[in-house]
């Protein structure tokens, strides 16, 4: 597998091959971060969730603090869907470990 290390803006193009005895080898990082960021990839991938939420009349963004275990996306974003907040300012935070993810909803704006 291919892939594009995200860690830094170098932007490595980072290889990870699976070997006969199972052990993960990665190959084109110029830092351990790349081998890091390749093998999560590989056994648990994790994003960065960003979505909107209702304040109100109006409509918010919002992200999760840190990234997410990927199968959680869609239940992070039911649950965002499910919020009613009343007021907010940009960087609070409005759901404290969502879903039990260790991320916690963080108002990023207030258009
Ligand atoms: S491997 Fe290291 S240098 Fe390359 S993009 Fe990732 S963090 Fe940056």
């Amino acid at each position: 597998m291919e892939l594009t290390c995200i860690k830094c803006p170098i932007g490595c193009r980072v290889t990870i091959k699976e070997n006969t005895s199972g052990d993960y080898e990665v190959s084109g990082n110029l830092c351990p971060l790349g081998k890091q960021y390749a093998l999560e990839e590989m056994t648990a991938p994790k994003r960065i969730v960003t979505s909107l939420i209702r304040v109100n009349d109006k409509v918010y963004p919002c992200k999760t603090s840190t990234a997410i275990p990927k199968d959680k996306i869609f239940e992070v974003l039911e649950e965002i869907g499910k919020l009613k907040i009343f007021s907010a300012n940009v960087g609070d935070v409005v759901v404290k470990n969502i879903l039990n993810t260790d991320a916690d909803i963080v108002i990023t704006g207030t258009n």
